[in-house]
């Protein structure tokens, strides 16, 4: 029987693997079935749906692109579409699962030794641990290079000082991946939960990605084995920027979910709505709004699809990537407000999920990279001029 196969105007989805349609629709299964009836609650509550962190990892989705270890190594096409099934349930679903695969799996299997690679790898990928990503703090966000987190080396060990601030998973994370500043420039280092010195706390009182744990993780003299330097890091912030360019490639895709899941609402409230006699979608200002999602939704799919190719081949640009999460956010960003005007007062009521779509999509807009710093290191790669400082 042909799988659902969704808004596909441009027919795209033919030009994906048997592999990638049954990988794409296994998540889109699991995510209707296991995560929609239960995301607005914990929206409502502020809290991460955590019972779905050991299906993610029976699904095989985290670090699933990565090879060995216990990851399938997957396509980049079918492991964009595990986002973009992911984040059309929720972005802090999606954020969840690129923070563990890209921004914690990637940074061990990339830059890890073979013991971490062996001791952390497996466990993340089958969700029996959890990891963040600390790389932000609170007085140095789009400028990270400036950080002031210090590893200072003592003997067998590196003392840890400092804070970051909104870093997912932080406060259930068993490992955290931390960027600080050494003698010899920035390194990442593997902070385990329950090292001395080390506290996190949850950050309360978000109106977006309130199904995803967000926390400032402090560092007071907090002591730090060598063995949990990632040693590969010698590069410094442009390791860590790795690791970003692995997570931004996944929100490119994910931000087609979240505009999609607010596409399909919209449509069908058009529809269904009348008002002086007939549906609102047979108004042509309500038409052009629906176009203009298509026509974004279309052009997202097909940037992706090609972005995803290049990954694949291992000639993609991290300037390609940086274009992507731009566009497929911004966009993502307007269709979710179009939707929610389309929806009229019920727009603003988590009866539909377009509301949370749109706040959720206010971060996404933000992290990983601020719209802004995208556009500039475009900028710079096209005119060879930064207009950063
Ligand atoms: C919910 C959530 C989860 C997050 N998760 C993580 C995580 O897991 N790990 C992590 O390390 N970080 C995380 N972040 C942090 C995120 O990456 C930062 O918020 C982001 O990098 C921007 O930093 P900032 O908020 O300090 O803003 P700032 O850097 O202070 O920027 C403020 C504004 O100034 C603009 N701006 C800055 N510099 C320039 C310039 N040169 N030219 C023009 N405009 C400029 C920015 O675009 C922005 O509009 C998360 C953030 C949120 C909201």
């Amino acid at each position: 029987m042909e799988s659902f196969v969704g808004l596909d105007y441009y027919r795209v989805n033919e030009l994906y693997s048997n592999e990638e349609r049954l990988i794409r629709d296994t998540v889109r299964d699991f995510v209707d079935a296991e995560v929609l009836p239960i995301i607005e609650t914990h929206h409502r509550q502020g809290t991460f749906p955590v019972g779905v962190i050991p299906r993610l990892g029976e699904l095989g989705v985290l670090g699933a692109n990565l090879q060995g270890y216990g990851c399938p190594g997957i396509s980049e096409v079918a492991y964009g579409l595990i986002m973009q099934e992911l984040e059309r349930g929720d972005s802090g679903l999606r954020s969840f699962a690129a923070v563990q695969g890209a921004l914690v799996m990637y940074p061990i299997y990339a830059f890890g030794t073979e013991a971490q690679k062996k001791e952390w790898l497996p466990r993340l990928a089958k969700g029996e641990k959890v990891g963040c990503f600390g790389l932000t703090e609170p007085d140095h966000g789009s400028d990270p290079e400036s950080m002031v987190t210090k590893a200072i080396r003592r003997g067998d060990d590196y003392i840890l000082n400092g804070s970051k601030l909104w870093i997912t998973n932080g406060t259930i994370a068993d490992v955290a991946v931390v960027w600080a500043r050494t003698d010899e420039g920035i390194r990442g280092f593997l902070v385990e939960k329950g090292t001395p010195g080390f506290t996190a706390r949850e950050i309360h009182g978000k109106f977006s990605l309130r199904a995803s744990v967000t926390s400032e993780l402090i560092f007071q003299d907090c002591r730090v084995p060598k063995k949990n330097l990632l040693s590969g890091t010698e590069q410094g912030v442009k390791a860590a920027l790795m690791c970003l360019s692995q997570a931004r490639y996944g929100i490119a895709w994910g931000a087609v979910g979240a505009a999609i899941a607010c596409y399909d609402v919209a449509l069908k409230y058009a529809k269904a709505r009348v008002q002086f006699g007939r549906p609102i979608a047979g108004f042509q200002l309500v038409q052009q709004k629906l176009v203009y999602m298509l026509t974004e939704i279309t052009k997202a799919q097909l940037l992706c699809l090609r972005l995803g190719q290049l990954k694949q081949a291992k000639q993609i640009h991290h300037t390609q990537i940086s274009l992507a999460k731009m566009n497929n956010v911004e966009k993502a960003r307007e269709i979710a407000r179009q939707a929610r005007e389309i929806l009229g007062a019920a727009g603003i009521v988590d009866e539909y999920p377009v509301i949370r779509h749109m706040l959720n999509l206010e971060t996404v807009y933000t992290y990983e990279g601020t719209h802004e710093i995208h556009t500039l290191i475009l900028g710079r790669d096209i005119t060879g001029l930064s207009a950063f400082a």
